[in-house]
């Protein structure tokens, strides 16, 4: 699976004229990898050991180039830094307030509410963006125990 989305991105790097480094390739490959919205500082940790040039603001830049292009997206949350999605398919988040966990789920059929959104308010709707707060099991069960 893997295998298979990451080669699918290289391709697109390719069409769209983007070099692919090796860095970029160990970044692609962790985002597919790991799923875990990482942010720039993540990665960076992740991969220091392997390229021990690379800087955290490499990484970052990187990670632009891919989103510049549709691979990734750049989700941003107030002030804290900016976690990246490997893009699949339109997904929702759950993040979790304890930890900031973000846990990816589908949810069909928001589109009624742009439709109706774009009808009340006449605005050309572009997407919209739906959360779900709340404790993950991990840090759920932390707290029952801690009772
Ligand atoms: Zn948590
Ligand atoms: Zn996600």
């Amino acid at each position: 699976m893997v295998e298979v989305q990451l080669k699918e991105a290289i391709k697109t790097l390719k069409q769209t004229g983007v070099r692919i480094t090796p860095q970029r390739h160990a970044i692609l490959e962790y985002l597919i990898r790991y799923m875990s919205h990482p942010t720039a500082d993540e990665i960076y940790k992740a991969l220091e050991e392997k390229f021990p040039n690379m800087s955290v603001a490499t990484v970052y830049n990187n990670l632009r180039v891919f989103r510049d292009v549709g691979l990734v997206k750049e989700l941003t949350y107030g002030d804290s830094s900016s976690r990246f999605d490997f893009v699949t398919s339109d997904h929702y988040h759950a993040i979790c307030e304890d930890c900031g966990r973000i846990v990816d789920f589908h949810y069909p059929g928001l589109d009624e509410v742009e439709h109706l959104a774009s009808h009340v308010t006449g605005f050309k709707v572009s997407h919209h963006r739906m959360e779900i707060y709340g404790k993950c099991p991990e840090c759920k069960q932390k707290q029952e125990k801690s009772k």
